[in-house]
C-alpha cells in the first residue's frame, strides 16, 4: 500500500534528510586514501547522532553497520570494516537517518584521490541519471516514467542497471511501497500523487547488469566484476513537482 504523507510528516522527513545531507557534506571533506571503511562508518554515525537522529540501517534486516560502504565493484550493501581506501578508488556511501520515527535515505559515490576518466564518467552518468529520473516527477506521471528516464540515459552511455535493486517508497519505514525500479517502461506503474515520498536511486554497472551477492551475504557485485556507482535522493511529491528532502535547506 502506498501511503501519502501529511505536511507534518514531510517536515520530519525533511529534518532527517537534512541530516543525511550533512553526513555527505562531511564525507566529501573527509574521504581520502588510507582511510578504512569502518572509519567512514564512525564519522557517519557521529554526525547522525550529533544531530538528534539514529542511523536507519543499523540492524535493518540484520545489517551490522551504520551506513553501507561499497567500494569499486561493490554496487550496494558493502559492510564497513578493515578495508583501506586506495588512491583511484570510488566508494558509494548509502546513508539513512531517522528523526522522530521518519527516515531520510541518500547514497553518493565519492572519488578517492585521483580517479581515472573512465571511472569519473561512470559516476557522472549515474548522478545525471538521478536527475533524469527526477525530471519525470510530478503528480499524474507514473513510476515507469522515472524508471525509463533512468534506464534509457544509462544505457545510452553503454552502462546498465540491474533489475533486482530498486528505489522505494519511504516514510515511517526506510523501505515502503512502491518499488521505484531503474529499469521500466513509460506510462506504466503506480501514478505519482502529492504527498508520496520516494527514494530514487540509480545503481549502475559499467558492464552487464547480471550480479550476485558476496560471501558476506551483503555486498552485491556484477558477475563481470565491473565498476559500479550509486546516487540517491529522498523526495516528496508536491502539487506541481517535487522537493528533494536529502539536501541542506
Ligand atoms: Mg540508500
Ligand atoms: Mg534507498
Amino acid at each position: 500500500m502506498i501511503s501519502l504523507k501529511s505536511s507534518r510528516e514531510i517536515e520530519l522527513m525533511d529534518r532527517a534528510g537534512t541530516v543525511v545531507a550533512l553526513v555527505h557534506k562531511r564525507l566529501k571533506e573527509e574521504i581520502k586514501p588510507g582511510m578504512t571503511t569502518k572509519h567512514i562508518d564512525q564519522i557517519c554515525e557521529e554526525v547522525i547522532r550529533e544531530n538528534g537522529c539514529t542511523p536507519s540501517f543499523k540492524g535493518l534486516y540484520g545489517f551490522p553497520g551504520s551506513v553501507c560502504t561499497s567500494v569499486n565493484e561493490v554496487l550496494v550493501h558493502g559492510i564497513p570494516g578493515s578495508q583501506i581506501l586506495k588512491n583511484g578508488d570510488i566508494i558509494s556511501v548509502d546513508v539513512g537517518a531517522c528523526y522522530k520515527g521518519y527516515h531520510g535515505d541518500s547514497a553518493w559515490t565519492f572519488l578517492v584521490g585521483d580517479v581515472d576518466e573512465k571511472t569519473r564518467d561512470l559516476c557522472r552518468v549515474t548522478e545525471e541519471a538521478l536527475y533524469k529520473g527526477l525530471e519525470q516527477v510530478r503528480p499524474g506521471n507514473r513510476i515507469g516514467d522515472i524508471s525509463w528516464a533512468i534506464q534509457s540515459y544509462v544505457e545510452a552511455h553503454g552502462y546498465s542497471c540491474p533489475i533486482e535493486y530498486t528505489g522505494h517508497g519511504i516514510g515511517k519505514s526506510v523501505h515502503e511501497d512502491p518499488y521505484v525500479p531503474n529499469v521500466g517502461r513509460p506510462h506504466t506503474g503506480p501514478i505519482l500523487k502529492r504527498g508520496m515520498c520516494i527514494a530514487i536511486e540509480p545503481m549502475v554497472f559499467m558492464g552487464k547488469p547480471h550480479c550476485h551477492t558476496l560471501d558476506d551475504d551483503w555486498g552485491v557485485v556484477a558477475n563481470d566484476h565491473s565498476l559500479s556507482a550509486h546516487y540517491e535522493h529522498t523526495i516528496a511529491i508536491t502539487a506541481d513537482g517535487y522537493k528533494i528532502l536529502t539536501k541542506e535547506d
